[in-house]
């Protein structure tokens, strides 16, 4: 059945490529995870459309990067207004695609929408330097300048904000963009693209490519020599596949990958707010964000009352889904997620680890999944180790300080780390040394515009958001200027 849109224009199934909106005999089907049933056909798109939209980006790069500041800003912010004048239908097209609830969709539509207007305001403030010159006739100036194409590649998860996170930058300094959302998830994409399109962004400027080859186009923007750079999130194993085929061209690289992020709760923390914030951090999204706290460290003192407390707050879930009343946990994304789950609490189970809360399939079918909590969970598990993404919450007791950071920081991840304490000295202890990009102290929710978003170690390179947000587009070129 159809949508129920108030603007039905902004379910697009074509590719938007050079200004033009493109159809294509091949389709593939997109499905609604909640209930199986197809939501649209999308233009299914190759690996010489894929040049073609490369070749379209490259075009319109110079005409781009000549507009001021000011007037790239103008258009940001025109699309941030037409995003949030549409908020409602651009998050019922998001859960019918993706699965998670309408007002958890609505809530990403407005994440992504605030990148956009930040960058728009960045846009005018791409400041570069006047260096004092290292000779008396000499003069040296730093000039910032756009990368130029911009290759992205984005997972199902955030299937706007994403591309919001990559593309409100990229075109703000100037850079031109080709994106391949997730074969799970292109409606939201192209949404974007009619708004982008309505609010004055040139043709070429911001091209979206729909495909289920997801090898044969990334190999393509990645071997592509018209393409400066690629920004891609997504899985650590795909991430070094990407930066593999990059390296013949030395592209530049974003890249935002796995975590395994901990979550540790000391003795001295408050109980209740250390509980709230474990539910964000694991349940937001059914658990299926790359910052989700994946290991969660309960110090001895308060392990059973915060397990007791936690199990309390997961029962009162309410699993459906997500166009349903009240909800708060849609399905997940597809059965080898499901899967995945299953495993890692098998696992769990025949080492020891105790199902406290759910552990099974929901009675609802399909991939819908009970939100879990495991206790007795210890290191050697496969969940300690191996990033769940899913409605599953490991128990871990741990005795002290020490002991905790260690385990903390044994993994090859370091995306975002979580903990909770009241004791000023023990915060700026931990916080320093947890080996992750950001660092949630008594919060449980860390992502924002105005932060930068990143990784360290397998879990990436570069940040999103922020003052440092534009850097990762940016070339800084340095003049000589002699004879003065
Ligand atoms: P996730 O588990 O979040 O789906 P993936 O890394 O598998 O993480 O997928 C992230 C994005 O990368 C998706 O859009 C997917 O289609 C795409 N992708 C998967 N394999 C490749 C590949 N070999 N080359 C380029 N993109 C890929």
């Amino acid at each position: 059945k159809p949508l129920n849109l108030k603007d039905p224009s902004l379910l697009e199934t074509r590719a938007y490529v050079n200004g033009c909106w493109v159809e294509n005999d091949t389709t593939f089907a997109v499905t609604n995870p909640a209930n199986g049933e197809v939501v649209a056909h999308v233009a299914d798109l190759d690996v010489a459309d894929t040049r073609a939209a490369i070749d379209a980006a490259y075009d319109a790069k110079a005409g781009w990067a000549e507009w001021t500041g000011k007037e790239r800003a103008a258009v940001l912010r025109k699309w941030f207004d037409l995003m949030v004048e549409n908020v409602d239908d651009l998050a019922t097209i998001l859960t019918a695609e993706m699965g998670k609830p309408w007002p958890e969709a609505r809530g990403e539509i407005l994440y992504g929408a605030s990148f956009i207007e930040w960058f728009a305001e960045e846009a005018k403030r791409v400041y570069g330097d006047v260096i004092p010159g290292h000779q008396r006739d000499k003069r040296i100036v730093v000039l910032k300048q756009p990368v130029g194409v911009v290759g992205s590649i984005t997972p199902w998860n955030f299937p706007n904000a994403m591309i919001a996170r990559k593309v409100a930058p990229a075109l703000a300094v100037g850079c031109t963009f080709v994106a391949r959302p997730a074969e799970l998830t292109p409606l939201s994409a192209l949404a974007m693209a009619v708004l982008a399109e309505r609010a004055g962004i040139p043709a070429g400027a911001f091209n979206v490519i729909p495909s289920t080859d997801a090898a044969g186009v990334g190999q393509e923007l990645c071997a592509n020599e018209k393409v400066a750079k690629i920004t891609f999130t997504g899985s650590t194993r795909v991430g070094k596949i990407l930066m593999r085929q990059c390296s013949d061209t030395i592209k530049k690289m974003s890249l935002e990958l796995g975590g395994n992020a901990p979550f540790i709760v000391f003795d001295d923390a408050d109980l209740d707010a250390a509980v709230e914030g474990a539910m964000i951090a694991k349940f937001r999204n059914n658990g299926q964000t790359c910052v989700c706290a994946n290991r969660i460290y309960v110090q001895a003192g308060v392990y059973d009352a915060f397990a007791a407390k936690l199990k309390e707050r997961v029962q009162a879930l309410n699993v459906g889904d997500g166009f349903a009343e009240g909800v708060t946990t849609g399905p997940m994304i597809n059965e080898a997620a499901v899967k995945k789950v299953e495993a890692h609490i098998a696992d769990a189970l025949e080492k020891g680890a105790e199902v406290i809360e759910g552990g099974a399939r929901s009675d609802l079918g399909g991939t819908f999944f009970q939100p879990t909590v495991l206790t007795g969970v210890t290191p050697d598990m496969v969940v300690s180790r191996e990033e769940t993404f899913g409605p599953l919450a490991p128990l871990i007791r741990f005795e002290d300080e020490d002991d905790v950071v260690r385990l903390a920081n044994d993994s090859e991840f370091g995306l975002a780390g979580y903990f909770y304490s009241r004791d000023i000295g023990r915060i700026w202890r931990v916080g320093e040394r947890l080996e992750t990009g950001m660092v949630g102290v008594n919060t449980g929710l860390i992502s924002t515009e105005v932060a930068p978003f990143g990784g360290i170690k397998q879990s990436g390179l570069g940040r999103e958001g922020s003052k440092y947000g534009c850097d990762d587009f940016l070339e800084i070129k340095y003049m000589c200027l002699g004879g003065i």
